[in-house]
């Protein structure tokens, strides 16, 4: 499938859509016009410059992404799991197949869960699956805790899903949001390799798959901004099996396995880890 830039070479000028300060374009990637933020350093695909978006269809969870969905996190699934009062109604935004929620209903049978997203390919006995887009289904209630992980990269509407986020959390409530780490170890190599013109892993980390990428500072900015009290913000890893690499071959795929162990332990010492989490209460 081909893929190209619309008016690659006529970048529109934008403005963060986190702080609204300046930013500056950032090396050319094949799928997408990227930006950085001069002010909360968040990095952004330039809407509109992604001539074929993705899409949220059954195989981005059977094929694309298979490895990513077949490994759940568990080790964040129990450290959500600790940050949620006895008795607490959660939903999950952008369940996907409804991984948490099936995890979390096991570890504390107390919670009264519900899931939603777009592509109904969710099950679990005892949890209620609604399907519908994430930012306008009509959902007439709020929740103790909202919890929403590896999605809020997706959403062209960043503020949107954040107020969406807010307007579902009971005052005082808790939301919890999982999201890639910019500031992370990867993203910096990734980003050397591009200077070096080895630009594989760039070109994987900034793909059309992902249009927005928090460093630390822009996540905690987009909550603070929507008037979130940040609890905790911590880095993390994804588990190594977990990742979808771009690499055909055996051999390459377990090369690459083994450059990303050693990254991971790097990262782990200087915590700077892949993926990051930012707990917060809304208003009370
Ligand atoms: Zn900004």
């Amino acid at each position: 499938m081909a893929l190209g830039l619309r008016n690659a070479n006529k970048p529109k000028l934008v403005n963060c859509p986190i702080c609204g300060a300046p930013v500056r374009q950032m090396p050319k990637h094949p799928e997408a016009e990227l930006f950085r933020c001069s002010g909360c350093s968040h990095a952004f695909s330039r809407p509109g410059s992604i001539v074929e978006p993705e899409t949220y269809g059954n195989s981005y969870y059977e094929e694309q992404h298979r490895r990513w969905f077949e490994t759940p996190n568990v080790e964040l699934f129990v450290r959500v799991a600790e940050r949620i009062g006895k008795g607490a109604s959660v939903i999950d935004v952008g369940c996907g197949r409804g991984d948490f929620l099936r995890f979390i209903q096991k570890i504390r049978p107390d919670l009264q869960l519900t899931g939603i997203d777009l592509s109904g390919t969710a099950h679990g006995d005892g949890i209620r699956f609604i399907r519908g887009d994430i930012l306008s289904t009509e959902i007439n209630e709020r929740f103790d805790a909202v919890v929403s992980l590896a999605v809020i990269e997706h959403i062209p509407d960043v503020k949107g899903f954040i107020r969406r986020l807010r307007a579902l959390t009971k005052p005082g409530g808790v939301v919890v949001a999982m999201t890639l780490n910019d500031s992370s170890l990867l993203y910096a190599l990734a980003r050397a390799g591009r200077h070096l013109d080895v630009p594989l892993a760039f070109d994987r980390l900034y793909s059309k798959h992902h249009l927005h990428h928090f460093t630390r500072k822009s996540l905690r900015t987009i909550f603070l901004h929507a008037g979130f009290a940040v609890i905790s913000d911590f880095d993390h890893d994804a588990p190594i099996q977990a990742m979808d690499l771009p690499v055909k071959s055996r051999a390459a795929d377990a090369v690459l396995r083994v450059g990303l162990r050693i990254v991971w332990k790097a990262a782990k010492v200087i915590r700077r880890g892949y993926l990051q989490t930012i707990i917060c209460t809304a208003p009370g």
